[in-house]
């Protein structure tokens, strides 16, 4: 996920239900959330998942093999029907052997010597992820501070040249998003002065790296760009900073190829009353592959299989349909989601609701409702239950546009997004060290018992939690919330504006 600022905004809503309906549906719910944190296959599916499957990038056997296990472990979980759907991407990537070498001539120790002797040593480096491949001798390397229109304009000319930005530490979903608003407009002016190529520095401390993307759609980028260790970036810019020159030797060997097919697994629980129309209970399955995304977004994954598991052992049966879907090509814009979208445009109308989880295991504390008031009183009786986890805030003054709900709310169909503490998830977000043992299989348990929770009180309430909106009522909640301006930063935009993208 590519998470947006969240406006914390805790609505609490009185309500009043009868008291009969009250205790059966909270029966219900205690039973769902007793199976859930019941002993389970999550963590065992997971382990798979993570330690024999590894990293999933769409185009790669590895996620070929998550496909198969999402389906197996779907039917093990006594789904109704488990089918894929496919859809295309425009490109693969893969990375190959990055190489980047740094020489500079040093500070003269004899101050009567013009010169000092020759540094030379090899960067912990990787590509960023959809760059385009490069490779390229004795660049220059030129410092650009921290990116801005001004910093660019007093590092003078850089045509030709590697352009060093720096970056502050990753600390907060705020920083994350300050991460990703801030490449396009570096991008595009390294692209605008005819740089070579571009080293961001990373976020993250200690030498870790991990794999970032500025492509919005599976596209291949502008300029070739790699991610520096933080370490050795700092220390680039003091060699720099000295006053002597500095080079790069480039080798980024990225694999390029042509459209790829990726694939979508849906499983489903049939509704009892209304079974046309459903709910959707999302998660990507796919993920960067330095690491073996466990936090993103495996354990999610798991998550959503087990929910079906939970809901079967419980013996209930909601009164709408549950889709269960593993999302693939999330990484690389949403692409699953919004490939389900448009080849389900014509039963939208049927769609109660969409609830997606995306933020490793940081603690839930609540639901984003994706900007609209008009869901927060049903979906506060539906959440009720969570109150003993301190789990059941509702947001209304955000939307998430960094994950798989997107496409839908796009389309005016209710969504609602876990909003979760950071936790875990930031240090090691896209990182090498996204690996199984940063998963809290008990916080694990608690999010599938929450979410089983959400999804099947979603489709069986009396009532749907909100009415699917009209296009002029989803821009203003775009503008309200002003998610219009981030959208057009990222280039979003207009997607929505040329009709591309979302309800028509
Ligand atoms: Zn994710």
């Amino acid at each position: 996920m590519k998470p947006r600022i969240a406006v914390i905004l805790a609505l609490v809503f009185v309500f009043s239900i009868s008291s009969i309906a009250f205790a059966q549906a909270n029966s219900d719910a205690d039973r769902l959330m007793e199976e859930a944190l019941r002993a389970s296959p999550i963590e065992q599916n997971l382990r798979h998942l993570t330690d024999e499957i590894g990293g999933r990038v769409p185009g790669t056997p590895a996620m070929e093999k998550a496909v198969a296990w999402g389906v197996a472990a779907f039917k093990a979980a006594g789904a109704d029907s488990v089918h894929t759907e496919d859809f295309r991407m425009p490109a693969s990537w893969a990375e190959g052997d990055t190489e980047i070498r740094v020489s500079a001539i040093g500070t003269a120790i004899d101050p009567k010597a013009a010169v000092g002797p020759a540094v030379d040593f090899k960067l912990r480096a990787v590509s960023i992820a959809w760059a385009p491949a490069l490779t390229a001798k004795h660049v220059p390397v030129v410092d650009v501070g921290g990116g801005s229109a001004a910093d660019f304009k007093k590092a003078g000319d850089i045509s030709g040249k590697l352009v060093l930005v720096h970056t502050d530490v990753l600390k907060t979903w705020e920083d994350l998003f300050n991460e990703y608003m801030k490449a396009p407009p570096v991008i595009d002016l390294a692209v605008k002065g005819k740089a070579k190529a571009i080293a961001f520095l990373a976020t993250r401390e200690h030498d870790i790296l991990y794999r970032h993307t500025n492509a919005v759609a599976g596209e291949i980028d502008k300029i070739p760009m790699i991610l520096v260790a933080r370490e050795d970036g700092e220390r680039v810019g003091r060699l720099v900073t000295s006053g002597h020159p500095v080079w790069a030797d480039l080798s980024i060997p990225n694999k390029i190829g042509g459209p790829i097919k990726s694939t979508n697994v849906v499983a489903e629980i049939k509704g009892s009353e209304k079974p046309d129309e459903y709910v959707v209970l999302g998660a990507h399955l796919d993920s960067w592959e330095l690491g073996t995304g466990a936090l993103d977004n495996g354990c999610n994954a798991a998550l959503v299989i087990d929910a079906v598991r939970a809901i079967k052992a419980a013996g209930l049966r909601p009164r709408r349909s549950i889709r269960f879907i593993l999302f693939s090509g999330e990484e690389q814009g949403m692409m699953g989601s919004r490939a389900y979208v448009s080849a389900h445009r014509n039963e939208l109308d049927k769609v109660a609701g969409v609830v997606v989880i995306d933020a490793g295991i940081g603690r839930v504390t609540g639901f984003t409702l994706g900007g609209r008031k008009d869901m927060a009183a049903a979906v506060s009786t539906i959440v009720e239950p969570l109150k003993q986890f301190s789990a059941n805030k509702l947001t209304t003054e955000d939307i998430e546009w960094g994950t798989d709900n997107f496409d839908f709310l796009l389309e005016g169909v209710p969504t609602l997004v876990a909003n979760q503490e950071e936790g875990n998830y930031l240090v090691n977000y896209h990182a090498v060290s996204d690996t199984f043992d940063k998963v809290d299989i008990s916080q694990l348990k608690k999010h599938t018992a929450e979410m089983t929770l959400v999804a099947f009180g979603v489709a069986n309430a009396k009532d749907r939690i909100g009415l699917r909106l009209n296009r002029m009522q989803i821009e203003k909640t775009l503008r309200d919330t002003h998610v219009d301006e981030q959208l057009k930063a990222l280039g979003i935009w207009t997607q929505w504006t040329s009709g591309k993208r979302g309800r028509q």
